[in-house]
């Protein structure tokens, strides 16, 4: 248990590769803080699970962070996780869905970030991780907001990790490829209609057309990787953007 004692937010983890990192952390003894939506009865039992507690915080809403930064105290370990996703071409785009990945892919991870890394600096020890994505080092078709938003958090992840490199804290993103979960499942309909394919050549012709693997990543892989960066033997690990895509950016 190589992280008692420590305190993580991970946003975004009431599914998918949020709540696969909150479950590596808290296996590890980290005191888990949640976030993100969902049944409240299921929240419950994660809380229950996890040992953990719950913040629903809307991460679109800058006030809405800092109230849940204020509650939470101080963090050791932040993982900016929360993201959604919207296929368009660009003049179809609708102006709103733009603001809303900017805000909760990009702007929420500066909220969090500077509300939480006074007292890692302090304190001489932390870790912020980001969720990115493949789309963070190249594009695809119909993904302006969400393209535009990981190749601003890995950007962000390099300034941030430049600014406390003397200071005990490392900021790192993970890019994972196509990972299976409820956002890869919910664009298959629009990138259907978009392109006119049917399920199985979304998943397999566009989805698992980048990945050389043919294998969805899993959410476990990602988490195993999180949790490698809270060692104390990843203190070199820092500014960097970890590809987890099965090949997909090396091609
Ligand atoms: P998911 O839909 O399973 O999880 C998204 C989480 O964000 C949920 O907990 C949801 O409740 C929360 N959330 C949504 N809107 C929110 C808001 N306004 N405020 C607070 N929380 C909110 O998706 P996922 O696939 O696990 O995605 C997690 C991250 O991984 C995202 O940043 C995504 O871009 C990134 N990612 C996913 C894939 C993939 O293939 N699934 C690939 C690369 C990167």
């Amino acid at each position: 248990m190589f992280l008692q004692g420590k305190t993580a937010l991970v946003t975004g983890s009431t599914s998918g590769i949020g709540l696969a990192i909150a479950r590596a952390l808290a296996g590890e003894g980290t005191r888990v803080i949640l976030n993100g939506f969902g049944a409240a009865d299921e929240i419950a039992r994660l809380c229950d699970e996890l040992n953990a507690t719950h913040s629903g915080a809307d991460l679109t809403d800058p006030a809405a962070i800092e109230a849940m930064m204020a509650e939470a105290g101080p963090i050791d370990i932040l993982v900016n996780n929360a993201g959604t996703q919207h296929v368009a071409p660009v003049d179809a785009f609708l102006p709103e869905k733009w603001d809303l990945i900017i805000a909760l892919n990009l702007s929420a991870a500066f909220h969090t970030t500077r509300l939480a890394l006074p007292t890692m600096k302090a304190k001489g020890w932390g870790r912020v991780i980001n969720t990115a994505s493949a789309h963070s080092l190249v594009a695809s078709p119909n993904k302006s907001a969400y393209v535009a938003a990981k190749h601003g958090i890995a950007g962000f992840t390099k300034t941030v990790a430049l600014e406390v490199a003397r200071a005990g804290v490392t900021v790192n993103c993970i890019s994972p490829g196509y990972v299976w979960t409820s956002l890869v499942e919910n664009q298959i309909p629009d990138t259907m209609a978009s392109r006119g394919l049917t399920r199985e050549q979304v998943i397999n012709d566009v989805m698992l057309a980048a990945q050389p693997t043919k294998q969805f990543v899993t959410v476990d892989q990602v988490a195993a990787l999180a949790l490698f960066l809270c060692r104390d033997e990843a203190a070199s690990i820092t500014g960097a953007n970890l590809s987890m895509d099965g090949g997909w950016t090396a091609a």
